[in-house]
């Protein structure tokens, strides 16, 4: 089998056939079609909050948490399914409202969000905090995760026996959530979740999807960081993100 290929079989054998690769011929450009995800059902906001357990997150955001959603976090919270378990401070669950029409998925915790328990909140969750403000958009709008839920020792890239085991915990936060549109940051997040092995600077800016929700791929802050020439690109490709999800006002 040829080598994209054989990588396909593989990434669709660890995550299952949901994952889309994206078609040589050209991306779906509207992809409001597309059947939506199960959705787990959310508690009405009154009863979720009567059984919320206490929280750990001085949030307004967490107030829209049901009892199911918390209940998962605490499941997430205490993962064992790989090696990461031992080495990490804590898990980065991710953080947001439920009722959020847009969802960011970045690669992995750093040593900052590992230490905080929230993701992108160091220097790269910085330049998306305001970037995102730039437009009029605060973090605390929009739900902020990772393919990983826990810091690979030393910020190293994410083994595909890590992601295998960690996705289950995103496709669930994804059919949560329902997102009218999740924005991936990075290499690692964009080809994980099309199951491609091209590169972002191809990918980026152009509307596709996956796991049935229309996805939009970007530049990792991280590499802004180290590639200020291409800010101008991640600032458009936000502003993108945010008017297709309806919050650009
Ligand atoms: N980089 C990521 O991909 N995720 C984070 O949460 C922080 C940095």
């Amino acid at each position: 089998m040829r080598r994209p290929l054989r990588r396909h079989a593989e990434m669709e054998q660890l995550f299952g056939a949901d994952f889309l690769p994206i078609s040589k011929k050209g991306r779906p450009q509207a992809p409001a079609s597309v059947p939506p995800a199960p959705k787990a059902a959310p508690a009405p906001a009154s009863k979720a909050a009567a059984k919320t357990p206490a929280s750990s997150f001085p949030y307004e955001w967490e107030k829209s948490w049901t009892a199911d959603f918390q209940s998962f976090r605490t499941e997430v919270l205490d993962c064992r399914k790989c090696g990461l378990c031992s080495t990490r401070t804590q898990v980065v669950f991710g953080t947001g409202p439920i009722a959020t029409p847009l969802m960011f998925v970045g690669e992995a915790p750093g040593e900052d969000e590992d230490r905080k328990g929230e993701p992108f909140v160091g220097r790269a969750g910085q330049l998306l905090t305001t970037t995102l403000k730039r437009f009029g958009v605060e973090r605390s709008q929009v739900f902020i995760a990772n393919i990983l839920k826990c810091r690979p020792p030393g910020n190293r890239t994410p083994a595909p026996d890590e992601m295998a085991a960690c996705m289950p915990w995103l496709q669930k936060q994804i059919a949560t959530l329902q997102p009218k549109l999740i924005c991936g940051l990075g290499n690692i997040a964009v080809q994980t979740l099309l199951v491609t092995k091209t590169g972002i600077t191809k990918l980026r800016g152009r509307l596709t999807q996956a796991q049935g929700v229309p996805f939009f791929p970007t530049f990792h802050p991280a590499y802004i960081l180290r590639n200020m020439s291409d800010l101008p690109l991640f600032e458009q490709d936000i502003r993108s993100a945010l008017q297709i999800a309806g919050l650009l006002k």
